[in-house]
């Protein structure tokens, strides 16, 4: 079918919100998401069949960066007919192995429904339960596609009562992990049964796959599987029984229209008060209600600019419109409204509630951003301000090429756009562009990427970024301002594991409402009422001011410039000028001049950044290093020399699982990003570079105190500052 018919009748249906699916493809790394994916583009006409299927066995980077190609193809909008009815399906890209970005909620947040793929010889995995739990925690229904099913009959040579037996096994695993996550509402009714058509076979590698009542229907059973793969061929399967139409056709049976599924999920990730029109629109997913959408990616395009895609939960977006983004704070104009067939952009007049949708215009939006019609730009988001993890590695890079400089800043800059997590920035000193990310395989991604894009790039060995943090409470510190005429008096504390974990998840944050901040704090984090309601700031380092004095003339009017100062004194900690984290700053008293020419900023801001760092150094301060958490996937014979790499590396080793063939090991294991920097050479070279592995920042952890002071000494060289430590002392002003 020629594509243009197929835009133009995507575009009609899209009004009709019962045949629309907005759904997602999640798995373990390597089970067949890519395979699975592709098959359904090439059912659609997207990409050629000589394309999809012909996925090889390469290293993890090799894959990511297979992947990264084919991440462009997969948000993409499908038609599918059933019974004489046609469908819209968007299949919105989920990023693969790791998540750096906080990509993988953002994908969720804009799909409805997930097909979730199983290898049928390795099974439910650690990732499958962190991806399946994810998607329930966003209210995203799954149905289970169990891949690879050649395997049980080639490598396993199982009997077709064999074969449904293991079958069952995974069914019943899957669940498990509805029983387990599902929000109670849905514990039962999300359970996937193979005898309604929740649960679809196949070999994506082959193309077919069938749930059960299509193999009924068509008259297929296990057995020919078993002939398939011992006398007989997969192609009769393939014209049988296709791939896509199993995984369309229970995509379209049994995941929710958007109608049906903004009822229960707008509850779960609408932010706003829940009795307003605006929420009543979203819920009921209303095309004339006004306008919001959640952008899940952002990409530059070299002639277009930035391209926003996002799912329109209320209102009709059009060419023309005025968005407010709320986390930018700033009103911007539509200039093209689109949706994505693949690589290509196809132009629409406008795109009504319950579709995805490609905006250009929106140029301050990221992801993550709400984009909401101007009159209700105080309603809500989908979104809070996120708390975007600060980088923990850095590269200086430059062009090999000088002539390339103006070129390699503008991609530069809109690699940082892509990619929130991503921070150039450029040393006024040295004149160097400093790429930062979160671990050396992030960067090692980047650099890829923009080789990529034309760039033969030098790069410095790269950096960690450590942060400052206390181990035990300290002061009160008394911080002098210059002319002596005010004093402030300042302890600290840790934050505990618990609070920050409540940051983290952004369950608390700067600019909520203290009562209802109080009220989580107290009941989660065990927090003392009074404290929690007097919390001036909590910073983006994860850092708290908390104010405790009591009727103090004054306070009030210096109350910013005070906030101003904590937030300067936790940007650079008093150890290494690294970042602070962690940290409650209490004022407990305070002296402060009745006449305001005397406590201007010039006046306070010393005066609490000496208390803060005087009583920082006072509570057993360290540097907390970084740790990545690792997930290795070798043949058994490698197990040792990974094993030993792992140990050299101040690491440990967390979990080994065997995957059902006995052939395969996982290795999950935690190393400090410090140790990590030849980990990708290393570990190819130890297993003639058949591991599989990724990895994802997973912790901050104290640095050995066996290290501490040759570690700080370091730093201190590195940035020209005096080699002798601070003391509380330093920062007291006779
Ligand atoms: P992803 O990491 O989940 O995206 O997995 P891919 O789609 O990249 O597939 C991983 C590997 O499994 C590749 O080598 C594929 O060729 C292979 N694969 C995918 N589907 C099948 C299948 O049905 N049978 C077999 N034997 N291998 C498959």
């Amino acid at each position: 079918m020629p594509k243009y018919r197929q835009t133009e009748e995507i575009l009609k249906l899209m009004e009709n919100k019962e045949q629309i699916r907005n759904i997602g493809v999640i798995a373990h790394v390597d089970h067949g998401k890519t395979t699975m994916s592709d098959s359904l583009l090439m059912a659609a006409g997207i990409i050629s069949p000589k394309v999809a299927g012909t996925a090889l066995a390469m290293d993890y980077l090799e894959i990511e960066q297979k992947r990264q190609m084919t991440v462009k193809a997969a948000n993409v909008s499908l038609l599918h007919e059933k019974n004489g009815k046609s469908y819209v399906i968007n299949l919105i890209d989920t990023p693969g192995h790791v998540d750096f970005t906080g990509k993988v909620t953002r994908s969720l947040r804009v799909m409805d429904g997930a097909v979730v793929v199983v290898d049928c010889v390795e099974g439910v995995m650690t990732q499958t339960e962190t991806v399946v739990r994810q998607a329930l925690e966003e209210k995203v229904k799954p149905v289970l596609y169990i891949n690879k099913l050649d395997r049980l009959v080639k490598e396993l040579r199982l009997s077709p009562q064999e074969v449904q037996n293991r079958l069952l096994q995974i069914i019943q695993d899957f669940n498990k992990l509805i029983e387990e996550y599902a929000d109670p509402e849905f514990k039962e009714s999300w359970k996937v049964n193979a005898n309604k058509g929740q649960v679809a076979f196949g070999a994506a590698k082959d193309k077919w796959g069938f749930t059960l009542p299509m193999a009924k229907e068509r008259g297929v059973k296990f057995s020919d599987v078993v002939t398939a793969y011992t006398t007989g061929s997969p192609d009769d399967l393939v014209k049988k029984v296709p791939l896509y139409e199993a995984i369309l056709d229970m995509v379209v049976d049994h995941l929710p229209s958007p109608i049906e599924a903004q009822k229960y999920r707008i509850p779960k990730i609408w932010q706003g008060n829940p009795d307003s029109p605006l929420t009543k629109s979203l819920l009921d997913c209303n095309e004339k209600g006004p306008t919001v959408i959640a952008i899940n990616n952002v990409v530059v395009d070299p002639h277009a600019g930035l391209v926003a895609t996002g799912r329109v939960f209320s209102g009709t977006v059009k060419t023309g419109d005025q968005l407010y983004l709320v986390n930018a704070g700033t009103t911007q104009t539509v200039l093209q409204v689109g949706l994505f067939m693949g690589q290509t952009r196809e132009v629409a007049d406008k795109i009504p509630a319950g579709n995805m949708v490609a905006l250009l215009g929106l140029e301050q939006a990221r992801a993550g951003e709400t984009a909401i019609d101007p009159n209700y730009q105080k309603e809500g988001s989908f979104e809070k301000m996120a708390y975007i993890s600060e980088p923990v590695v850095t590269v200086a890079i430059e062009p090999k090429s000088t002539s390339d400089l103006p070129k390699f800043i503008d991609t530069l800059h809109k690699m940082s756009i892509e990619d929130p997590n991503l921070q150039v920035k450029v040393r006024e000193d040295t004149g160097e562009y400093l790429l930062s990310g979160m671990g050396q395989l992030h960067l090692e991604i980047a650099l890829w990427d923009l080789q990529q894009r034309g760039f033969d790039v030098v790069t410095s060995p790269p950096l960690v970024v450590y942060r400052e943090s206390i181990q035990a409470s300290g002061g009160p510190a008394e911080g002098k301002s210059p002319n002596k005429h005010n004093r402030f008096y300042v302890a600290v504390e840790p934050l505990s594991e618990k609070t920050l974990q409540l940051i983290q998840e952004g369950k608390v944050y700067d600019s909520q409402d203290f009562r209802e901040r109080a009220k989580i704090l107290r009941e989660e984090a065990g927090w003392d009422t009074d404290e929690a309601r007097n919390i001036w700031t909590i910073d983006e380092r994860m850092n708290i001011f908390v104010d405790r004095t009591k009727g103090l003339q004054h306070l009030r009017e210096i109350k910013e410039t005070i906030i101003q100062a904590f937030l300067w004194s936790t940007e650079a900690g008093p150890l290494a000028q690294e970042p602070m984290r962690g940290v409650k700053a209490i004022l407990v008293d305070a002296l402060i001049h009745e006449d305001p020419a005397h406590r201007g900023p010039a006046q306070v801001m010393p005066a609490i950044k000496n208390a803060v760092m005087a009583a920082f150094l006072s509570a057993n301060p360290t540097l907390l290093e970084p740790w990545q958490k690792v997930d290795i996937r070798v043949t058994t014979e490698y197990m040792a020399p990974l094993n030993r790499i792992i140990n050299q590396k101040r690491g440990r080793v967390l979990e080994v699982i065997p995957s059902a063939s006995g052939n395969n090991m996982q290795i999950i294991a935690e190393i400090p990003v410090a140790e990590s920097f030849d980990l990708s050479n290393e570990i190819r070279s130890a297993t003639a570079g058949k591991a599989l592995w990724g990895a994802q920042f997973s912790h901050w952890a104290p640095v050995p105190p066996a290290m501490l002071n040759d570690l700080i000494m370091k730093i201190r060289s590195r940035k020209g500052l005096p080699q002798v430590l601070p003391k509380p002392e330093d920062y007291i002003e006779a």
